[in-house]
C-alpha cells in the first residue's frame, strides 16, 4: 500500500509543517534539574469544582516548590461543552483562592511560548503528527458507523469479551487499498484510528508519582485518534500537546488511570518521552455513614462558586484542601500556625493513594481560626468584599458605615480580649450574624422563659437606670438591683445555695434584656452591644421588647 499517498488522501492539507520542526519551534524549557512544568487541563464547560481547585493546588504548589511553571490549557475539543466565559471563570475562581498561572490561554505573560493553549486552535499540529502515523503505518481510517460499533460492543458483552474496537473486531484495520479509496470516494465519514502495536498478553509495572507502581497490561485497542471533524481526541491531543508544552508531571483524576496505557503507546509511537504522571485519589464525603464520591447532582458544595457565595474565607479552603492533599500538612500547621501555607515543604507522593475525604465541618473550623485571626479592619475589607458581591442593598448600606461596623467586628471578634472568639465562620454567616446592630434588619422574636409581669417590670426597670457612661461593673451592678423586683436571685451564689426561694437569677433578668436588644438568648457581652448601639436606640429596644 502507497501510505504516503494515503497519508495526503486523508490529510489533504497543504501548510502543514513538518512534524520534526516542532521541537524546534518548542524547545526545552531549560528550567532546573528537578523544576517541574505542570498544567491545569479543563474543558471549557462552565463548571469551575472543587475537584480543579484540588488538582490546581497540587499543580500551583508542585511547579512552584520547585521553581517550574504552571500553566493554563483549555482542552475544548468537544465544542458542544463549550460555555461562554469559562475560561474567565476558571481564571477568577481560581485567583480568589490565591492561586496563579504562570503562562497559558488568557494569562498575559512572556511566557507564552508554548500555545497556542487552546486545543482547537493547535489542529495544524495534531494533523501533521496523524499524518506521520499514516505515513509510517501506524494509524488507519476507520469507516465504521455509530450502528457498526454499537453491533460489535453488543457482540462483546453477550460474549462477555473486553469491548472496544480492537483484534478481529478491529473491521477496517485490514482493508485493502481499493476499498479505501472506494469509500473515500463515496464521500463516506471517517476517523483516523491508532493501529495498536500492543498486546493483552503483555503486563508491564509503571510508576505513578502518588499510587506508586501499578502493573498495566499493554495497550491493544485501535483507539480513535482524530474524529471525523478533523479534531483529536482527549487521548492524542494530550499526548501532543504535553510533550510539546514540555510538562514534566501530568497530575490529573485517578479516572484516567485506565487509559494510561493508551498514552504510553500514544507516546511510543510518536517517539515522545512521556512525561511523569500523578492520579489523584477522587474527593469523597461521608453520606449516612458510607464514604462517597462528590457528585454534581447531590452536593452543592462542589461548585467552586458555592465557597465563594457563602464567603469561605479562601485561604481557608486552601488550607483545608492543603491537609487533604497532603497528610503531614496538618501537624505543620499547629507547629506554624501563623505560616504562610506556601512555606510548607509539598510533596507529591505524600498525597494519598485512595479516597480522600472532605469534610465541610471541618472547612468550617478551619475558616473560622483563619477569620479569627483577622484584624478587624482585614475581616471589615473581607465581609465588605462578599457584601459588594453576594449582599443586599441593606448590606451594602451598613458596611458604608465602617467605623460602626469595625466597633462591632471588635467585639465579636473579640479582639483586646483574652481570647478570640470564633464567631464568624464564614463571611455570608457573619454578615448576617451582626444584623441586629441595625434597625432594619432587627427583626426580634420575642420569645422570653418568663411570665409578662416579669418581663416588663425588668425591661421598665432597668431602662429607667441605664447610663450609657456605665462600665461593665456598673452596668452589672444596675442589673443586680432590678433582679429582685420579680423575685429574682441579685448573686448567682445565693442563687445556686437556695434555688427554691427565686423565680430566677440575675442571668435570667440578663437573658430577659438580651432577648429585647438582640433578639437572641445569646449575644457577644450586652453591656458593650448597647453601648454600640447607643443610648436612644438601646432605650427603644427595651421598651418596645415587652409583652
Ligand atoms: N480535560 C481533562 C479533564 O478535564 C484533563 C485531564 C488532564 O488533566 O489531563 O478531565
Amino acid at each position: 500500500m502507497d501510505l504516503k499517498k494515503l497519508a495526503k488522501a486523508l490529510i489533504p492539507d497543504d501548510d502543514l509543517l513538518k512534524p520534526e520542526e516542532y521541537e524546534d519551534i518548542f524547545p526545552l524549557r531549560g528550567v532546573e534539574k528537578g523544576a517541574e512544568v505542570t498544567r491545569l487541563a479543563p474543558s471549557p464547560t462552565g463548571f469551575i469544582h472543587l475537584g480543579n481547585l484540588y488538582s490546581a493546588l497540587a499543580d500551583e504548589r508542585c511547579a512552584h516548590t520547585t521553581g517550574g511553571v504552571f500553566y493554563l490549557r483549555i482542552e475544548d475539543t468537544d465544542e458542544k461543552r463549550k460555555v461562554e466565559g469559562a475560561v474567565e471563570s476558571v481564571i477568577r475562581s481560581l485567583n480568589y483562592f490565591g492561586i496563579k498561572f504562570d503562562e497559558g490561554a488568557e494569562i498575559e505573560s512572556p511566557l507564552n511560548k508554548y500555545g497556542p493553549y487552546y486545543q482547537r486552535q493547535r489542529a495544524k499540529i495534531y494533523r501533521a503528527f496523524v499524518k506521520k502515523l499514516l505515513e509510517e503505518g501506524l494509524a488507519y481510517p476507520c469507516f465504521c458507523t455509530a450502528e457498526e460499533l454499537d453491533e460489535v460492543r453488543a457482540k462483546q458483552t453477550e460474549n462477555k469479551q473486553t469491548t472496544g474496537y480492537y483484534g478481529a473486531y478491529a473491521k477496517c484495520r485490514n482493508l485493502s487499498e481499493e476499498e479505501i479509496y472506494k469509500k473515500l470516494n463515496a464521500g463516506l465519514p471517517f476517523v483516523i484510528r491508532l493501529k495498536s502495536q500492543g498486546s493483552i498478553e503483555n503486563k508491564f509495572t509503571f510508576r505513578d508519582a502518588i499510587k506508586g507502581d501499578i502493573t498495566v497490561t499493554e495497550n491493544d485497542q485501535d483507539v480513535v485518534i482524530l474524529k471525523s471533524d478533523g479534531i483529536p481526541t482527549y487521548h492524542f491531543a494530550h499526548a501532543i500537546d504535553d510533550h510539546f508544552m514540555r510538562t514534566t508531571l501530568v497530575i490529573r483524576g485517578e479516572e484516567w488511570l485506565s487509559s494510561l496505557p493508551v498514552h504510553l503507546e500514544l507516546h511510543k509511537v510518536l517517539g515522545f518521552k512521556p512525561p511523569r504522571y500523578a492520579h489523584t485519589s477522587s474527593l469523597m464525603k461521608m453520606d449516612g455513614g458510607t464514604k462517597r464520591k462528590l457528585s454534581k447532582r447531590k452536593d452543592p458544595e462542589l461548585s467552586l462558586d458555592y465557597y465563594r457565595k457563602a464567603g469561605y474565607e479562601p485561604t481557608a479552603v486552601v488550607k483545608y484542601l492543603m491537609t487533604v492533599l497532603n497528610s503531614n500538612f496538618e501537624e505543620w500547621s499547629l507547629k506554624n500556625p501563623d505560616a504562610d501555607y506556601r512555606e510548607f515543604k509539598f510533596k507529591i507522593d505524600k498525597m494519598g493513594k485512595s479516597g480522600a475525604l472532605f469534610d465541610l465541618e471541618k472547612l468550617c473550623d478551619v475558616s473560622k481560626t483563619e477569620i479569627s485571626k483577622l484584624s478587624a479592619e482585614e475581616c471589615y475589607e473581607f465581609l465588605n468584599g462578599w457584601v459588594r458581591e453576594f449582599g443586599t442593598e441593606s448590606d451594602r448600606a451598613h458596611f458604608k458605615d465602617k467605623d460602626y461596623i469595625i466597633k462591632i467586628l471588635n467585639l465579636i471578634m473579640g479582639i483586646g480580649g483574652k481570647k478570640r472568639r470564633k464567631d464568624i465562620e464564614r463571611a455570608e454567616q457573619g454578615v448576617r450574624l451582626i444584623d441586629y446592630f441595625f434597625d432594619d434588619t432587627f427583626a426580634p422574636e420575642y420569645e422570653y422563659r418568663f411570665d409578662k409581669a416579669t418581663v416588663n417590670t425588668v425591661l421598665e426597670a432597668f431602662a429607667k437606670v441605664y447610663d450609657p457612661a456605665d462600665d461593665n461593673q456598673a452596668w452589672f451592678a444596675k442589673l443586680k438591683g432590678v433582679a429582685p423586683l420579680v423575685g429574682f436571685a441579685a448573686e448567682t451564689s445565693e442563687y445556686k445555695a437556695n434555688p427554691e426561694k427565686f423565680k430566677g437569677n440575675v442571668s435570667d433578668a440578663a437573658e430577659i434584656l438580651r432577648i429585647a436588644v438582640t433578639g437572641s438568648p445569646n449575644s457577644p457581652d450586652l453591656c458593650t452591644i448597647m453601648g454600640i448601639l447607643g443610648k436612644e436606640r438601646s432605650l427603644k429596644r427595651l421598651l418596645s421588647a415587652k409583652l
